[in-house]
């Protein structure tokens, strides 16, 4: 994959086990220019320590919280006046509080379920109306989703409703954004160890499921599932969007 000369959005980078960190390791090894969005200056210095490990120097970096629409008005506008356009951007941002993701979603409190569905699933309509302001022909926007908002997976609860919101939320912004001919895709990652998934109870056994029943019977990496966004942000994908591609060993095909 060549990407040269392209630049790219990269939001949700937390440590090196973020998803987004896969996404941005593959984007660097193909040429890409990254421009991180961080939450707050913490995970920015974070990142600021793990850009050694890349190729190129992705020097420009904005604070954006999603909850707050003047933070992403002004960081969309800020790249903007940067790059001068960008190719696409990588969502790959979620939040629940930690009592949510455990027990009876009957227990669901509504300001956590506002919560989640805000940073989860609102989040990702505002990126994509200040981000097309500044996407360049054929740009493409992509987010991260899980089986959880298409099954009920134990103790996931309120995040699924929000990951089914996510999701259906590309398939209207597919609608939308497909007018000026950007595309919006999501990929459907695997249970991966990363900060967000450390607060969902009983992750362990929900990763040993994925070995012991999905065709691949192992569980997949953060640098398996970047990959899949790269090539969702890229122009290989050019005739894709509204699609959910599931990046999990292939467990969601199962009985
Ligand atoms: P992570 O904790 O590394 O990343 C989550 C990111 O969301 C962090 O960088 C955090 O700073 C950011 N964030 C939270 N609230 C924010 C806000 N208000 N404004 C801006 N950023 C905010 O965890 P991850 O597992 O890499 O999660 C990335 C995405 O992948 C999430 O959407 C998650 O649901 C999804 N996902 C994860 C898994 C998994 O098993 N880890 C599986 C499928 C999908």
């Amino acid at each position: 994959m060549n990407l040269k000369g392209k630049t790219y959005v990269v939001m949700g980078v937390a440590n090196q086990r973020s998803i987004a960190w896969g996404a941005a390791r593959a984007l660097d090894k193909a040429g890409a220019n990254i421009v991180f969005t961080t939450l707050n200056d913490r995970f920015k210095k974070q990142i600021d320590k793990l850009k050694g490990e890349l190729e190129g120097d992705h020097d420009f970096m904005v604070n954006c919280d999603v909850t707050s629409d003047e933070d992403v008005e002004r960081a969309f506008k800020e790249i903007g006046e940067h790059t001068g356009g960008i190719d696409g951007v990588l969502h790959a941002i979620a939040f629940a509080n930690k009592d949510e993701l455990k027990g009876g979603y009957s227990e669901t409190s509504r300001a956590g379920f506002q919560l989640a569905l805000d940073i989860s699933a609102y989040s990702l309509a505002i990126v994509a109306r200040e981000a097309k302001k500044i996407l360049n022909p054929g740009g493409s926007i992509v987010t991260m989703t899980y089986l959880g908002g298409e099954r009920a997976i134990p103790n996931y609860n309120v995040m699924g409703i929000a990951k089914a919101a996510l999701e259906s939320s590309v398939k209207y912004l597919a609608l939308d954004l497909g007018n000026e001919g950007f595309r919006v895709n999501a990929v459907s990652a695997g249970p991966i160890r990363t900060l967000s998934s450390s607060g969902i109870g009983e992750f362990k056994t929900v990763l040993k499921e994925i070995e012991e029943r999905a065709p691949l019977k192992r569980n997949v990496d953060q640098l398996e599932v970047g990959n899949a966004v790269m090539f969702l942000l890229s122009d290989l994908a050019s005739g894709i969007t509204g699609e959910i591609l599931h990046v999990d060993s292939g467990y969601h095909a199962m009985a």
